[in-house]
């Protein structure tokens, strides 16, 4: 089946960004997505097909060969690692900053530091690229309240306008990372579907190049 192709999404603002890029390269959903509780949505191209996942899953799908193809946040792919994928394309969408914020106006501990979120490979490699002890501690959301309770001296957390960390009594420190969307690809499909992914690709980039143009 070297022409078919699998494309994975995740429900929220990278879908809602990435579907016109997708129009754009002659794919559409045939379905309304939003109202429909399928998991895999055909398209007005016979051979692509789109899966909508969660967005921390979209690299392992790609990554096994789910998916040919997958759109993700950067800091989901640093998080994952990157194995067996490509990123031929930063789609410049859902951008954001990873960053470090703790309790405003407190300066983090000199010594051992305890952090707190649901980046733990990105902090424990972050920490230790600056030198510094940290006791990493996993959590799946409402990350701002571990410094508030005393869990942690300092959160490593998305940060888009800042409002989260200031309605929580939280300010922003250190960036690690500016974050947008990826278009990743499947190491096998790209070698194999080549003539197919190849087009996509091209289609999509011209299409994020014309409005960065406008912009
Ligand atoms: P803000 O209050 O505008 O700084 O937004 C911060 C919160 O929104 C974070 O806790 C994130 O979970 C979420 N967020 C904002 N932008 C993005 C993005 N591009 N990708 C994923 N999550 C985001």
């Amino acid at each position: 089946m070297t022409d078919s192709i699998t494309i994975a999404l995740s429900k929220g603002r990278i879908l809602d960004e990435t579907l016109p890029l997708l129009a754009e390269a002659g794919i559409e959903l045939v379905d309304d997505i939003k109202k429909s509780r399928k998991l895999v949505f055909p398209t007005t191209d016979p051979n692509v097909r789109v899966l909508i996942i969660r967005a921390t899953d979209v690299p392992t799908y790609v990554q096994y060969g789910g998916a040919d193809l997958g759109v993700t946040g950067k800091d989901v792919l640093m998080e994952h690692g990157g194995e067996g994928l490509y990123e031929p394309l930063d789609l410049k969408i859902s951008q954001c900053r990873l960053m470090t914020a703790g309790p405003k106006g407190s300066q983090p501990p000199s010594g051992r530091i305890k952090v707190a979120t649901k980046f733990v490979n990105i902090a424990r490699r972050y920490y230790a690229a600056q030198g510094r002890q940290a006791d990493i501690i996993k959590l799946y959301g409402a990350m701002e309240l571990a410094p508030i309770l005393g869990l942690a001296d300092e959160i490593v957390d998305i940060v888009d306008t800042g409002n989260t960390l200031r309605a929580n009594g939280l300010e922003a420190r250190e960036l690690i990372e500016h974050i947008s969307s990826r278009l990743v690809v499947n190491r096998a499909s790209m070698k194999m579907k080549h003539g197919r992914i190849n087009p996509i690709i091209e289609r999509m980039a011209a299409a994020v190049a014309s409005r960065h143009a406008e912009a």
